[in-house]
């Protein structure tokens, strides 16, 4: 079960992500929230305006502001902070001085500070309490905060400096760190645009303007349409073989949804997966099943069909307008992978296997049918239903017998006795109301590292409501640094299970205690940062490396030192017997044919649609036809239709970039066994060098590079195959890492 968990994380998804990347962070000078960008005297708004701006007060060099401000303050802080950080940059460009590493490139990551944290509890805001309020701020903000990045990429004079300074690096004594940050600045700037003429950069604003406004469109329509429809279950023998825990899900959104006493089968993956999985109602199973795959799709106010035919459009014009072939060439240029063609090799390499798989699962879960004498053949929303009833005759694994021992909050300590044994980190809960929340449902602890230093917070939001994004994400508040003092790192988690009945433990499935042990990872990729500037802090890496450290973390799961302390029975606290274990174990490789071809045509449609250039793309037709020349098996569907592909849509984020969660496990099953080749998962000294050249580093160091350091040697394939269960080439042939034009210092 080693299917990359598509969930995004903030790391390159975000626009506060691009800018946090690029621009770092910035002076805490006075804010001015009096002046002429407000037109409220309302001193009641100015402080809401002022906490958002001001550097964070509180303990541990600040915490943010929650419950200090309105939503509706959020505009208001966001516009005058950019005014303020256009004014930075302008002094930048316009010292007298001649350019120096200190004065220009060093200088770019002391500026921005009241933005960064403006624009992370925004980031909050729109990701997790993305109400009416919420939303219409976002639409307003979203083409101005673009409009930004392109002021200051395009700002000839501050590109004129940092150019200098980039043409005379190799005399400039710098360390490998700030030759690291001056490379990712030249190559920013020289890929945002900043070598085109005046008329091309227009141009190019022009189009990231269209394209902002368009991202929010298409999130906005995703989330109404997760957020309103469901299908709802009158009377009890809808709910037939429904688990109990699934049953309680189900009325409680219901309840939500102000129809208590009733039961609904909400549209987000946490609700229709256990529906599919359990019902015995095959119509209701269809009928969910296409509310779910349809979103975005359903004619009307909310279809993205049009949004996307446009965003294709615009992307393919400014790539060109960039001096590249495709999008997707542009995409991957400053990825591990580096050409479309290597990422798409990749993936080729895996799909052939994988499809083989699924027919075997398919011909295996018929026979169950036959057997049955149901009379039917098997469709997409019959997949997870007889999947689960060949685990049960192969495996003799029923899922309801696994998730009793899999407690949500014993889950959560588990992951930190991990942190604890590869890191040397602590977790304790902040409870004394210190450190301010934006809901009440999240909670908050403090990370020490040795001796009881302190390293950061950790705060964990882990239920679905309402305006909160579906799936799980890592977010990051404040990134470490220590170009102007230590700064110390805040991170969140976000995941969006079911709230039970109050008071009972909530009890979750084995994949979703993978996801999150996956977004933990991201978590301890921000925690163990240890860089000086702020632009190369933790998670700002490369897309197709972004997810190795948490798809690494998702092995410690399935290690006996958690689940012998962790998984304990929620009515008799016993651990999870080992015969189970044993069983999960046998039935690690089962149904990766279903798991690696859903993800796998999701990630191939992306890369096909930003390959194929100006094309007026209808992106029903596209995906029917890719997916036919693929030779997709038509028991299941892509993970993410395109219709409602957050990943790729909602963001430039990953966009020709799906693949990554690919290329990255390529990386982590590889990076695995290098604990199994010595003592275990828990091995000090492979935990030493994966903390030291992975889990520390950042950005600072080529990601190629990083990992010959941490492996002693380039990764393969192989580990990957056989993580999954399929045959291994004979010419197993890595995604072979080659040193960027920054790396080999
Ligand atoms: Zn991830």
């Amino acid at each position: 079960m080693t299917l990359p968990a598509p969930l995004r994380t903030s790391a390159g998804t975000t626009l506060a992500a691009v800018l946090a990347a690029s621009f770092g962070c910035a002076t805490a000078s006075t804010t001015k929230t009096g002046d002429s960008r407000s037109n409220s005297s309302d001193k009641a708004a100015m402080a809401g305006v002022n906490a958002l701006l001001a550097p964070w007060a509180g303990p541990w060099g600040g915490v943010p502001p929650f419950g200090r401000f309105k939503p509706a303050d959020l505009k208001p802080a966001l516009e005058t902070a950019m005014a303020e950080n256009l004014a930075e940059i302008d002094r930048i460009a316009a010292d007298p001085a001649a350019p120096t590493f200190d004065n220009t490139i060093a200088a770019l990551d002391r500026t921005g500070h009241a933005l960064d944290r403006a624009i992370r509890v925004y980031g909050v805001y729109t990701s997790t309490m993305n109400d009416d309020e919420v939303q219409a701020i976002e639409r307003e903000m979203s083409p101005k905060l673009a409009e930004l990045n392109d002021k200051i990429t395009q700002n000839a004079k501050l590109f004129a400096r940092v150019e200098a300074v980039y043409s005379t690096r190799d005399r400039l004594d710098l360390s490998p760190e700030q030759q690291r940050l001056l490379w990712v600045d030249y190559t920013n700037f020289v890929r945002s645009g900043a070598k085109l003429d005046a008329p091309a950069k227009a141009k190019l604003a022009d189009l990231n303007q269209k394209l902002a406004g368009l991202y929010t469109r298409f999130s906005q329509n995703v989330l109404a349409e997760e957020g309103t429809q469901l299908v709802l279950l009158d009377d009890e023998s809808q709910l037939a073989g429904l688990p109990a825990a699934v049953r309680d899900g189900a009325a409680a959104a219901a309840a939500a949804h102000g129809k208590p006493g009733k039961w609904a089968v909400i549209n987000t993956r946490s609700s229709v997966d256990p529906f599919l999985t359990y019902s015995t109602r095959r119509d209701l199973r269809e009928k969910v099943w296409r509310m779910f795959i349809m979103r975005g799709d359903n004619g009307g106010e909310h279809d993205n069909n049009a949004i996307i035919t446009e965003i294709l459009l615009l992307r393919a014009q400014r790539a060109k307008l960039l001096g590249y072939p495709t999008h997707a060439h542009w995409r991957v240029e400053d990825q591990m992978a580096k050409t479309p063609e290597r990422a798409v090799a990749l993936m080729e390499a895996v799909w052939k296997p994988a499809v083989a798989r699924v027919h075997e699962e398919v011909a295996d879960m018929q026979a169950i049918a036959d057997r049955e004498k149901a009379g039917i053949r098997i469709e997409p929303w019959d997949y997870r239903f007889y999947m689960e009833k060949v685990r049960k005759a192969r495996y003799d694994l029923d899922q309801n017998d696994v998730k009793p021992y899999l407690q949500l909050e014993k889950l959560r300590e588990g992951m930190f006795f991990v942190a604890g044994e590869l890191f040397g980190l602590r977790f304790s809960p902040v409870t004394d109301g210190s450190v301010p929340v934006y809901h009440p449902d999240v909670r908050v602890w403090e990370v020490t590292g040795s001796q009881g230093k302190h390293v950061g917070l950790w705060f964990f939001d882990p239920y679905a409501r309402p305006g909160k994004n579906s799936g799980a994400w890592m977010n990051e508040y404040r990134s470490q640094a220590r170009l102007e003092g230590e700064v110390p790192v805040i991170v969140s988690n976000n995941a969006n299970f079911v709230k039970g009945k109050p008071g009972e433990p909530i009890l979750i499935s084995w994949d979703d205690a993978r996801t999150l042990f996956h977004e933990f990872g991201h978590a301890l990729h921000g925690l163990n940062s240890n860089v000086t500037y702020p632009s190369l802090s933790g998670t700002s890496v490369a897309r197709d490396y972004v997810e190795f450290p948490s798809q690494l973390l998702e092995h410690w799961l399935e290690t006996p030192q958690v689940l012998n302390r962790f998984a304990l029975h929620y009515q008799t606290g016993k651990p999870i017997p080992a015969e189970l274990v044993q069983k999960i174990e046998r039935s690690k490789t089962f149904n990766q044919g279903f798991a690696t071809v859903e993800y796998l045509s999701a990630a191939l449609v992306d890369m096909k649609l930003h390959l194929a250039g100006e094309t007026r793309i209808d992106p029903r037709r596209f995906e029917k036809e890719t997916l036919a020349e693929l030779g997709m098996p038509s028991e299941l569907v892509m993970r993410h239709r395109t219709p409602h592909f957050q990943h790729v849509f909602s963001g430039d984020g990953y966009s020709a970039g799906y693949y990554s969660y690919l290329w990255s496990d390529t990386l982590s099953a590889d990076a695995w066994e290098a604990f199994l080749e010595k003592s275990g998962p828990y091995d000090k000294a492979v935990a030493k060098r994966l903390h030291d050249s992975v889990f520390s580093a950042g950005n600072t160091v080529d990601p190629a590079d990083a990992y010959r350091a941490f492996r002693g040697r380039d990764p393969g394939i192989a580990a990957l195959m056989r993580n999954r269960g399929f045959p291994v080439p004979a010419s197993a042939a890595a995604p072979e890492a080659k040193p960027s034009p920054s790396g080999g210092r």
